[in-house]
């Protein structure tokens, strides 16, 4: 009986925790997409030793090219799942296509909407629908095309379908200018500060594209307000199956990690 209450309580804080918490800058971290069992626990014990409770790791990729890599798709949620029960910590995974939305709510915490499916209205409407029966929470990235406008339109087929927690996620827009991936836009902090109670997060990784970029737009996006921030990260980038150009390593996420402590305790919030 004891034991049985003890699982209870569990669950029911497992279901509670929030991705965004007054007081808190969270940041996610993780690989661009899983690659392996091995490749996925070493950087997760990393994510751990940081006091983090968030990790990403893409098991369906969506890529530019039909030659690239991807992800391991059902047995990557099975790594995501097994990295959930081993350090406690939630996981963050994209859906890409209405087919795999279910498979993905048995397996992780939270639904990543990705750049490219943004305005996919009937993905958005079956993961308002499944994250709200299934107590699921979803980050919701901005088309790199898209109108600040049109991302809370996208935001709004979710949080419409009841109760979910919805995150933005400002991931870089397209510009004319080529040196950085994506253009950062870090002005939708405070626009969406005015628009919106929903909160958003930074994607620096996949705006600027390159890792030794990543460190400062992070910086400017706890200084800005942002409420968290969503990392690419790999043990080992250059063997990295995708996006190891932008992923910070572990040495590099670390000292991320120290210079955000620092500019959180001036801003008055912790880093989980
Ligand atoms: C990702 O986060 O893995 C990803 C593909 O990002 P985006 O949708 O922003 O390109
Ligand atoms: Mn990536």
């Amino acid at each position: 009986m004891e034991n049985k209450k003890e699982k209870l309580e569990g669950i029911k804080d497992k279901n509670t925790v929030k991705l965004i918490e007054e007081g808190y800058f969270t940041v996610i971290a993780g690989p661009c997409a899983i690659e392996s069992w091995e490749q996925l626990d070493t950087i997760a014990k990393v994510v751990k030793d940081l006091g983090l409770s968030f990790m990403r790791g893409g098991a369906y990729k969506p890529r530019t090219s039909p030659y690239s890599f991807h992800g391991l798709k059902e047995e990557g949620l099975k790594y995501l799942k097994e990295i959930n029960a081993k350090y406690g910590l939630k996981t963050v995974t994209e859906v890409t296509d209405t087919e795999n939305v279910d498979i993905i709510a048995d397996n992780v915490d939270v639904l990543q909407i990705g750049t490219r499916n943004m305005s996919n209205f009937a993905l958005l409407e079956k993961v308002g629908r499944v994250a709200n029966e299934r107590n699921k929470k979803v980050i919701i990235k901005r088309g790199w095309a898209s109108s600040i406008k049109e991302w809370l339109l996208a935001a709004e087929y979710i949080t419409s379908k009841g109760n979910t927690e919805v995150v933005l996620c400002e991931r870089g827009i397209r510009t004319f200018d080529t040196n950085t991936r994506f253009t950062l836009d870090l002005s939708a902090v405070p626009v969406i500060k005015k628009l919106s109670k929903l909160p958003i997060i930074i994607d620096p990784s996949h705006a600027v594209g390159q890792s030794d970029l990543v460190t400062p737009m992070s910086r400017a996006a706890a200084a800005v307000g942002a409420d968290g921030l969503m990392i690419e990260a790999h043990c080992n980038p250059s063997q990295a199956l995708c996006d190891g150009q932008q992923s910070l390593n572990v040495k590099e996420l670390v000292e991320l990690m120290r210079q955000l402590k620092n500019i959180a305790s001036v801003i008055g919030k912790k880093i989980r």
